[in-house]
């Protein structure tokens, strides 16, 4: 625990420390849980979102992308539930005052479990090595079933008093599993309440319950609110996609940890159109797609598992998650939702507009059904920025911190560097920069010993350095070192495109995820 409290806030001091990410408004002491991405941060940032909308708008000529507004008229938010349904259970800790989650705490508490068959599974893969039947072991060991039984039977009581919307039930289950608050350690709790994650505004200037309008909480409804513009102006057929990135707003009852979870955030969200009844096939196909999407960028196979959601959302007929293990351990990074056609028949009711699509294969008028793909995309730069950074040993006993980011998304994709300030090695490097820039974001730097400009590249995650010497004068010819290797090689100039290319182009990241 300890030691992953410390790696995040390595992570937190180097995300400042070179500029990628600020706690905001600093000079004013910061407010809470919300963060500015800085210079390279947001190059990060949107090379992350132009990896989601590549792979799933450019490379899918069934589905197209928007950009809708923030704002959205009031009765969206009655029409979609959030008014009434938007809440999250939270209880205090009357020792310690701080306020938790209630589903969280027993969600962590599940986790201490989980954790504790794990640890019987490695026990019984070292005890009985080669011959360790892994399948059998789950199936039979006393203590793994004991375990996975008090699992079941939390994960019942939680559903059925959260959908029962039982608060007592859900703050008895706290005190029968005897949680303890982790500042106080003590059990002393009070009753558990719903809070409504919307934030409200009011437009212009009438003050009153007819002008307030609310920060959208998920940028799905902008989705659904256009689906017929999009669906005639572009002609689209079913099953089609509108796919959507942009900032959403929750009054988050808990903001901790960094920028996993922030009071304004950044959605990557695609709302996928398909017939009534084909809705499951959809959703497998989703969860596969994302799960691959994800694993392709490298961050370690091992590093993702999916939930499945114990209770539904109003609008869900099936619902999972695909976690990351963050620092803080496994958590949500992505939600693969299977919507039914809740918000459009609701949308319907609520505006008089009828949102139905006519499909010519069947020769029927339908509410389509929706299955939607939504991922953080704050989650996704700490997932990111949390498998990368690595403190490394070298072999001559110095250390170096690297960003092992998957090269595509370097803010960065190399770095041009004169090996001294004079002999004209500058103004050659400076050609090679002006060569680069229109495909690459590059940097040029001739301050310090090459060795030191080495280990900077190193800490923001450059794939390549480009290194401009005396040879290079005489025969074009540069060194290329690279990050994960540390290897140098001389290659001409020409040739240094394709090295890039090779390691860094959105069209080698998106052919790996095709051919995957
Ligand atoms: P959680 O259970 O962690 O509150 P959620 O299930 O409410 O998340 P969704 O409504 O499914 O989240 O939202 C889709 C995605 O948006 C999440 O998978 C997550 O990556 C991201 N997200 C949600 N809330 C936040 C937040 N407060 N800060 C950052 N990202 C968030």
């Amino acid at each position: 625990m300890e030691q992953k409290q410390d790696k995040l806030k390595d992570i937190i001091s180097h995300a400042k420390e070179y500029g990628f990410i600020f706690p905001s408004s600093e000079i004013y002491d910061g407010l809470a849980a919300t963060y500015d991405y800085g210079q390279l941060g947001s190059e990060l940032k949107n090379n992350i979102k132009t990896y989601w909308w590549k792979a799933m708008v450019q490379m899918h000529e069934n589905i197209v992308g928007i950009d809708a507004a923030i704002f959205m008229h009031p009765t969206t938010w009655k029409a979609s539930g959030h008014v009434d349904a938007f809440n999250d259970p939270l209880i205090d800790n009357k020792d310690s005052k701080k306020r938790y989650r209630a589903d969280v705490l027993i969600e962590e508490h599940i986790e201490k479990i989980r954790q504790k068959i794990e640890k019987e599974v490695e026990k019984g893969k070292s005890r009985f090595g080669n011959d360790f039947n892994e399948t059998q072991f789950r199936a039979t060991n006393p203590n793994v079933l004991r375990n996975a039984e008090k699992i079941t039977q939390i994960e019942a009581r939680m559903k059925s008093s959260l959908e029962d919307n039982d608060l007592e039930a859900v703050r008895n289950l706290i005190l029968d599993l005897e949680i303890v608050c982790p500042i106080s350690g003590s059990k002393n709790w009070t009753e558990v309440r719903q809070f409504n994650l919307m934030f409200s505004t009011e437009l212009g200037s009438v003050a009153g319950d007819a002008s307030t309008i609310y920060l959208r909480p998920e940028t799905a409804q902008g989705i659904f609110v256009n689906f017929l513009n999009v669906q005639k102006s572009g002609r689209m057929k079913i099953p089609f996609g509108i796919a959507q990135i942009g900032k959403a707003f929750r009054n988050e009852i808990v903001a901790r940890q960094f920028i996993f979870r922030m009071r304004e955030f950044e959605q990557m969200e695609m709302q996928f159109f398909v017939r009534p009844g084909e809705e499951m096939k959809w959703y497998e196909y989703w969860k596969d797609a994302r799960e691959k999407w994800h694993k392709n960028l490298g961050l370690g196979n091992q590093k993702y598992r999916f939930h499945d959601h114990i209770k539904l959302a109003h609008y869900a007929n099936a619902a999972c998650d695909i976690e990351f293990n963050f620092p803080m351990g496994f958590k949500e990074l992505e939600g693969i939702h299977s919507r039914t056609d809740f918000d459009l028949k609701q949308h319907e009711q609520h505006s008089g507009k009828k949102l139905q699509f006519f499909d010519p294969e069947i020769n029927e008028s339908y509410v389509p059904y929706v299955v939607e793909t939504s991922v953080g995309l704050d989650r996704l730069f700490l997932a990111v920025l949390s498998a990368a950074i690595q403190n490394e040993k070298l072999e001559d006993g110095t250390e170096r911190v690297v960003l092992n980011i998957p090269p595509v998304l370097a803010p960065y994709k190399a770095a041009i560097l004169p090996l001294i300030k004079k002999d004209g090695l500058p103004e050659k490097a400076r050609e090679i920069q002006k060569l680069l820039q229109f495909e690459y974001n590059v940097q040029y730097d001739e301050k310090d010993a090459i060795g030191r400009r080495y280990r900077r590249q190193d800490a923001i995650g450059t794939p390549i350095c480009i290194t401009v010497d005396h040879q290079t004068l005489e025969d074009s010819t540069v060194t290329i070192r690279e990050r994960d290797t540390m290897l140098q090689d001389r290659i001409s100039i020409h040739e240094i495109q394709q090295r890039i290319a090779d390691k860094a182009s959105w069209r080698k990241i998106l052919t790996d995820l095709k051919n995957n």
